[in-house]
């Protein structure tokens, strides 16, 4: 109860967990804790697919995709696409990436309105499909 702890609660910048964070700290203890595991997963899995995009590479081995990303980012990752030859570029802003569909600032934009639009989207949908459906039966009987 006496000891105030100057800790913020944020959301973990990779899973999105929310945790208790000191020194300003952007990444939660589990994904801090297992940054190395991931890093380790994903460069025996590139050993396996090097081809693979940082989405499938998600996918398969079900690391936040943010992480993929941040490893790119830091170059401790560098998908090679030998076969492609051609950078990506981000679908969005089309900025030169290494892989998956959008850079990293877009992603995180995409990830944020998806939450936003799949909230607000529905019910003004749902409304007007109500009173729309309503007249269309009421001609059609008449
Ligand atoms: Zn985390
Ligand atoms: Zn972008």
């Amino acid at each position: 109860m006496s000891t105030v702890k100057h800790t913020l609660r944020v959301n973990c910048k990779f899973c999105g967990a929310l945790f208790d964070s000191f020194n300003l700290k952007k990444v939660c203890p589990t994904c801090d804790k297992n940054m190395d595991e991931y890093f380790k997963q994903i460069r025996a899995f590139l050993e396996t697919c090097p081809d693979a995009t940082s989405a499938e590479v998600c996918e398969a081995l079900g690391i936040p995709l943010p992480i993929i990303t941040f490893f790119i980012k830091e170059e401790r990752l560098i998908v090679k696409n030998k076969k492609k030859g051609t950078a990506f570029q981000c679908e969005i802003c089309h900025k030169p990436i290494l892989s998956g569909r959008f850079c990293f600032d877009c992603s995180i934009t995409i990830a944020r309105s998806e939450m936003k639009t799949g909230l607000s989207h529905e019910e003004p949908e749902r409304a007007s499909q109500k009173f729309h459906t309503r007249g269309e039966i009421g001609n059609k009987r008449l």
